[in-house]
C-alpha cells in the first residue's frame, strides 16, 4: 500500500496525503465511533481535476476500496472503511469554496467539502435562505448530498434532493460529469443527478453542487405546546396546515420519552410546561414578507386548540433567545441518543397516519441481528411530521 500513498502523494502534493497511523486515527470511523477497517491513507484532493487523477489511479490499483468521506457526521457507516479491504479514504476537507452565489437567480454553487454551516452563513449574507438545516452542521454540502440529509425544515423544503439544481460527480474510474447547470427551468435530456443523490458514494464522488436558494425569511413565530396523546398531534398537525398554508417550516413532535433522555444526559430540566405531558411539539413558521401576521396565526391556533382539548399548555417565543431555547430541546434530542449507551437512534420514515402505529412499544425486544448491528446506537423519527422518540436497548 505504500505504492498507493506514494501515487497519490504524485497526484496531490505530499500534504495531501496521509498515511502515519496517528494521522489516519481520526478517520477509521463515522460519529457513531464504531471502529472499521484499517485505513491505508487518506487523500485530500483541492480540486475536481485532483479528484479525477486520484480515482483514476485507485481504481488501477489492485483492491483498493474509495471511501468518499464529508464532515463525518454519519450514523450509518458509510464513512467507516471496510473491514480487510486496503481503505483510501478520499476526504473533501479541502474543497470548502462557495464558488459563487446569485441572488437574483437564487442559486449559490459550493464544493463538496463546504460545511452546511458555512453554506448557510454564505446564502444568509447574500440576503437568501438555503432549504437545508439539521442538528449536524459540520457535515458537508457532498455530504449532505450523497445521504439525501432531510432535517427540519423537509415540511416546506424537502430533502436535500430538493435544494439540488446542478452536480459535479467523478465516477469511479476518474471521469467527470459536470451537470452544474444553475437553472430552474431545465428540460435537457435526463437528469443524471438524481441517481447520485442518496447514493452514499457508491457511485461517485460530489466535487460541486448548484444549489436553490429562497428570499430569506423577514418574519418567523415559534411555538411549543404540549398534547395528551399522539391523535391530538396529528389533528394538531392538520389544523397547522389549514392556519399556516405552506408558511409552516417545522412540526416537530417529541414524546416525553425522547425528552427525559435530553434531560436526564444534558443534566437539566428545562421543563418547558407547567406539568409534564406525553407528547410536546415545537412549531415554526416564517415568512420571506413582512406583511403577514403570523404571531396572529399562531395565538389564533394555541388558543383554539386549548378550547378544543387538543394542547394542555404553550408557550410561544417572545425573543430569538427563546426561541432557541425552544430548539435546543429538540436538537438535545438526537444528541442525547448518539451519546448515550443503550440508546437507540434510528430515522424511520412512515405516512402521517400510520403514525399512532408506528411508534415503538419501550419493551419490545429488539431481534439479534438489530442489537449485533446497532450494538450502541441507532435514531427514529417520522417525515412529513418529524417525530423524536425513543427506546432503550434491553441489557
Ligand atoms: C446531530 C445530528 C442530527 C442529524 N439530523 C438529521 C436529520 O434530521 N435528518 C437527516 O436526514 N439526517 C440527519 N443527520 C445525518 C446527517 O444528514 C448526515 O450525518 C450528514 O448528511 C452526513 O454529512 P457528512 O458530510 O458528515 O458525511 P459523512 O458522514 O462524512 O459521510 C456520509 C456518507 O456520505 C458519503 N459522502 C460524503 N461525502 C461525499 C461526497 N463528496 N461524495 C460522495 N459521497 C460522499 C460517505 O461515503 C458516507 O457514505 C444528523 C446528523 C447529526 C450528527
Amino acid at each position: 500500500m505504500t505504492g498507493i500513498a506514494e501515487t497519490l502523494r504524485g497526484i496531490v502534493g505530499a500534504g495531501g496525503v496521509l498515511d502515519g497511523t496517528e494521522d489516519c486515527t481520526g478517520y477509521q470511523s463515522d460519529l457513531t465511533g464504531t471502529p472499521g477497517g484499517a485505513v491505508a491513507c487518506v487523500v485530500r484532493p483541492r480540486t475536481v481535476a485532483e479528484v479525477s487523477a486520484v480515482l483514476a489511479a485507485c481504481s488501477m490499483a489492485v483492491d483498493v476500496a474509495v471511501i468518499p468521506r464529508g464532515g463525518c457526521s454519519g450514523l450509518a457507516g458509510g464513512a467507516t472503511p471496510a473491514i480487510g479491504r486496503s481503505n483510501v479514504v478520499l476526504s473533501t476537507e479541502r474543497m470548502r469554496a462557495v464558488r459563487s452565489i446569485d441572488p437574483l437567480g437564487n442559486v449559490m454553487v459550493v464544493e463538496a467539502g463546504c460545511t452546511l454551516h458555512d453554506a448557510q452563513a454564505a446564502a444568509a449574507a447574500a440576503g437568501r435562505l438555503l432549504g437545508l438545516d439539521h442538528g449536524g452542521l459540520s457535515s458537508t454540502i457532498g455530504g449532505n448530498l450523497a445521504t439525501n440529509a432531510g432535517g427540519n425544515n423537509v415540511l416546506r423544503y424537502g430533502m436535500a434532493r430538493e435544494q439540488v439544481l446542478g452536480l459535479e460527480v467523478v465516477l469511479a474510474d476518474g471521469r467527470i460529469v459536470s451537470q452544474l447547470s444553475p437553472l430552474r427551468k431545465n428540460n435537457a435530456g435526463y437528469d443524471l443527478k438524481q441517481i447520485f443523490l442518496g447514493s452514499e458514494g457508491t457511485l461517485g464522488v460530489v466535487t460541486a453542487a448548484a444549489l436553490r436558494l429562497r428570499p430569506a425569511p423577514r418574519i418567523r413565530v415559534t411555538a411549543c405546546v404540549s398534547l395528551p396523546s399522539i391523535d391530538a398531534v396529528l389533528t394538531l398537525f392538520s389544523r397547522t396546515q389549514a392556519a399556516f398554508g405552506e408558511s409552516v417550516t417545522a412540526f416537530e413532535a417529541m414524546s416525553r420519552a425522547s425528552l427525559e433522555l435530553h434531560f436526564a444526559h444534558a443534566g437539566a430540566r428545562r421543563q418547558p410546561f407547567s406539568a409534564a405531558a406525553p407528547w410536546a411539539v415545537l412549531i415554526e413558521a416564517d415568512s420571506a414578507s413582512r406583511h403577514f401576521d403570523l404571531n396572529g396565526a399562531m395565538e389564533a391556533l394555541v388558543a383554539e386548540a386549548m378550547e378544543a382539548g387538543l394542547v394542555a399548555d404553550g408557550t410561544i417565543a417572545a425573543s430569538e433567545s427563546q426561541r432557541r431555547a425552544l430548539w435546543a430541546l429538540r436538537e438535545g434530542i438526537p444528541n442525547a441518543m448518539i451519546e448515550t449507551p443503550g440508546a437507540l437512534k434510528s430515522d424511520t420514515p412512515c405516512r402521517s397516519m400510520r403514525l399512532p402505529h408506528s411508534m415503538p412499544r419501550r419493551a419490545a425486544p429488539l431481534p439479534r441481528s438489530c442489537r449485533d448491528a446497532y450494538r450502541r446506537r441507532s435514531a427514529i423519527s417520522a417525515t412529513a411530521i418529524s417525530i423524536s422518540t425513543c427506546c432503550r436497548r434491553r441489557a
